[in-house]
């Protein structure tokens, strides 16, 4: 149960596994990988809802990356069906699919993956090329949709500057709203001697991004 996955509503969250990216600051990394055994298959997993309807209130699908699921817009329908609401957390790597989740209208909520300036998005999700195209296109989606959402960033001193806010807000100017996440290490992190960014830094990067999105805030801290 979480009060935090799905703001404003006692949830519960379902992780699928898989994920396009390999982010050096992952906290799901075993997810992620796809080497995390399965807990609950889907009939499980609504069994359990059953249950639960009138305790929760909504469901938040996150992951791993919950779009590499085909069955996904079937399952988030099949969890409207018994009555929740439905939150998706998404890389962002499947507009396709979110195209159809939005048009359906299977999800309340939509929390995006910004990983960092288009310049350095792959460098980030630890993938090459340039800044995957699909990343764009979802962008797209939300901005144009009449859905719900969010974009957020986890914040990682080593990683990002104040001249990539600036990129990310033009990228995305004009969004509903924006968090800035800062990283905090876990044991579960594949990557050591990652750092948050100071309080100084994050201040300087949410002032840069209220010039594009107003609603932009630090998640959990109020600057
Ligand atoms: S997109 Fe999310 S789940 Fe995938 S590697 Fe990055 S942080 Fe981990």
């Amino acid at each position: 149960m979480t009060l935090l996955d799905f703001p404003g509503h006692v949830a519960c969250t379902v992780f699928l596994g898989g994920c396009d990216f390999r982010c050096p600051y992952c906290h799901n990394y075993e997810l992620a990988d796809g080497t995390a055994p399965s807990l609950m298959d889907e009939d499980g997993l609504l069994r359990f809802l059953e249950k639960r309807r009138g305790l929760l209130d909504g469901v938040a699908f996150t992951g791993g990356e919950p779009c590499l699921h085909r069955s996904l817009p079937d399952l988030l329908s099949r969890v409207r069906g018994l009555g929740f609401l439905t939150k998706l957390d998404t890389n962002g790597m499947h507009p396709e699919l979110l195209s159809r989740i939005l048009q359906d209208r299977l999800a309340d909520y939509v929390a995006m993956d910004i990983k960092n300036s288009p310049e350095k998005y792959a460098q980030t999700a630890a993938v090459s090329g340039p800044c995957p195209p699909q990343i764009h296109e979802s962008i797209r989606l939300l901005l144009s949709g009449d859905t719900d959402y969010e974009f957020r960033t986890t914040v990682v001193e080593e990683f990002h500057t104040a001249s990539d806010f600036e990129a990310i807000g033009a990228w995305i100017r004009g969004a509903r709203r924006y968090f800035l996440q800062p990283f905090t290490d876990r044991d579960t992190v594949p990557f050591g001697g990652l750092h948050a960014p100071s309080a100084e830094s994050l201040q300087e990067y949410v002032r840069i991004m209220r010039q594009y999105v107003p609603e932009s805030s630090v998640r959990g801290m109020d600057l």
